[in-house]
């Protein structure tokens, strides 16, 4: 048997991953999509065709993909669902992960097109990956404005021209508009598979938003006019993985961060000092809150409340204390005399200045309980 030959460190599987999300189509498209209606400059430096200026590998958001195409490809195989469906109009393309017909309108497709299961209602679904840190914030508050924008368009689109007719689908175009009633978010935990469906009906208005928000990046001459809707690297999560970062913010300058590249003059400064003195107070207002919610179920037990979870957990304190005992061993082997009341902190400084090490104990302090308040799924 052969042995194989290690030529040298091996290299991170996620370079390769990384090559390979770089190479989709979707990856080199400049036309505004659905999904990029989070960030109105973002949107706007795609829109007037700006080279990406950074290159972040995200592990997450490969694995975001990893995960949809395999819950897609289930999905379509053992359900019938339609998935990776494009629809498209002059402004704005999408590619919808699932779209399940209704009776009716299923029956108008070749049998293999036709889903197992109908649903009642057309139903547009997203899918969408979440780590475990956001699971609460899912859960509890639903689908964010710009998920729904994304998904709504999806829904508009459809509603108004169907599939789009492009290769691999031209049969679904045939049906013409669809009537899409229901929209479903289909959320996934990356941290242990947990899964949490929103369903809602179709909002025209929400759609017509997105419509609107399209429009204004349109109609920017330069991306600068559009305004950032997170607050940059190492604040927003989605700063530190866009391909713009540094068109939007700049280079760092002199070991700072890049924010302070917004900062020209002294009416920069009282700007900011001002929206830090409002934020305090929302902060401070809410912090008073909480400790008196903390107070107030301080004799509650753990349980279910309402929609929320109470769940208390406790945390030992550990401290290194000079070991009286042990010293007072050393000072009998030295022939030193000990303080009939002994005095550590006496005791402390006279080994140290005899050059030898203070002997420690491990204290354990009374813990103390921490308040823990999660969602309750219905
Ligand atoms: S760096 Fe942040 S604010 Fe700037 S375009 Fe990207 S996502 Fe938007």
């Amino acid at each position: 048997m052969s042995t194989p030959t290690i030529t040298g460190p091996s290299p991170s599987i996620w370079v390769a991953a990384d090559a390979i999300d770089r190479a989709r189509p979707r990856s080199r498209q400049r036309q505004l999509g659905a999904s990029d209606t989070a960030c109105e400059r973002r949107a706007a430096y795609k829109f007037h065709g700006w080279e990406p200026t950074d290159h972040v590998i995200s592990p997450a958001s490969v694995l975001g993909t990893y995960t949809h195409e395999g819950l897609t490809t289930a999905a379509r195989k053992e359900f019938g669902w339609l998935v990776e469906k494009k629809v498209a109009d002059a402004t704005v393309r999408g590619s919808i992960d699932i779209v399940q017909l209704d009776r009716v309108t299923a029956r108008q497709l070749p049998r293999r097109l036709r889903p197992r299961v109908p649903a009642d209602e057309n139903t547009v679904e997203d899918i969408k990956t979440r780590t475990v840190y956001r699971w609460d914030e899912t859960i509890r508050y639903g689908a964010t404005a710009p998920e729904l924008r994304q998904v709504m368009t999806y829904a508009r689109l459809l509603n108004s021209g169907g599939f789009a007719d492009v290769d691999g689908q031209r049969v679904l175009a045939r049906l013409g508009p669809i009537r899409v009633e229901r929209i479903r978010l289909r959320y996934i935990c990356r941290d242990n598979g947990e899964e949490f469906v929103q369903e809602i009906p179709y909002d025209p208005d929400i759609a017509e938003e997105a419509v609107w928000w399209l429009q204004r990046v349109t109609e920017t001459e330069h991306p600068e006019q559009a305004r950032r809707d997170f607050l940059g690297p190492g604040i927003d999560a989605a700063c530190d993985y866009c391909p713009f970062a540094t068109a939007c913010w700049g280079a760092p300058a002199n070991g700072r961060p890049v924010q302070a590249n917004l900062v020209h003059d002294n009416e920069d400064v009282a700007k900011h000092l001002a929206d830090y003195v409002a934020a305090h107070r929302q902060w401070s207002e809410a912090d008073k809150l909480k400790r008196f919610v903390r107070k107030s179920v301080d004799g509650t037990d753990a349980g279910r409340y309402g929609a929320n979870r109470l769940d208390w957990s406790e945390e030992e304190k550990k401290e290194q204390r000079p070991d009286l005992r042990a010293m007072i061993e050393i000072f009998d082997t030295l022939g030193a005399p000990i303080p009939t009341v002994p005095d550590e902190d006496r005791m402390v400084k006279a080994l140290v200045t005899a050059g030898l090490a203070v002997p420690m104990r491990t204290v354990v302090k009374r813990p103390s309980r921490r308040i823990g308040v999660s969602a309750v799924r219905e």
